[in-house]
């Protein structure tokens, strides 16, 4: 099953993106992960535009993604989460490969920058935690499950969040305007949110 998950930023679609990928047996596939994770050149290169909350160019993305899609273990079973983020990316996608499904987890605007702004995140494990929704962490600026400190990603911070969105509605929706896509309805819990994905995948 090749899946897409898109929602705006805070949907929990990287959140959903796991817990199906594990309960399908699926790879998840980061474009943001692949972007923090990366090394040298390329993490200098992406930084800036991450950091202020703008989309790294689609030249640079494209081919980070073609380099995920090549692995065999990723090649026919994945969940992308965070890409396509506009129209040519999706356009580029279509000339690489077919997908069976667009999941859109949609939540408000207002919901979204309420949830962003508590997240704080382990710099070892990279597990997310929020402080105004959850999980909350046990101890406050600690990982419960390696105690090493959280911290709060720059593009978390409120003028990033503000742009992100901004984003989002300009050049990732039209993607689901072009795209046939299930919405999923994500200001429900966690748990439900996994349910109703499940149903639609059937
Ligand atoms: P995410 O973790 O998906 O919210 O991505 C974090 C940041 O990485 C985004 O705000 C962009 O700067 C960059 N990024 C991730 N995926 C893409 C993409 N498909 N196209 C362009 N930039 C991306």
């Amino acid at each position: 099953m090749k899946l897409i998950f898109i929602g705006p930023q805070g949907s929990g679609k990287g959140t959903q993106a796991k817990i199906i990928a594990e309960k399908l047996n699926l790879k998840h596939l980061s474009t943001g992960d692949l972007l923090r994770n990366a090394q040298g050149k390329l993490k200098k290169e992406a930084e800036s535009y991450m950091n202020s909350g703008k989309l790294v160019p689609d030249e640079l993305i494209i081919k980070i993604l073609k380099e995920g899609l090549s692995k065999p273990e990723i090649k026919d079973s994945f969940i992308l989460d965070g890409f396509p983020r506009n129209l040519e990316q999706a356009e580029e996608l279509n000339k690489i490969t077919n997908i069976d499904k667009i999941i859109e987890i949609s939540i408000s605007d207002e919901e979204s920058i309420k949830r962003l702004s508590g997240r704080w995140n382990c710099k070892k494990c990279g597990i997310a935690y929020n402080v105004i929704t959850s999980p909350k962490p046990k101890e406050e600026g600690k990982c419960d499950k390696c105690q090493e400190s959280l911290y709060q990603r720059d593009d978390d911070k409120p003028g990033a969040i503000k742009q992100r969105l901004r984003v989002y509605h300009e050049d990732t929706e039209p993607i689901l305007e072009k795209y046939p896509s299930v919405r999923i309805n994500g200001e429900q819990s966690i748990k439900k949110v996994t349910e109703d994905i499940l149903k639609v995948l059937g």
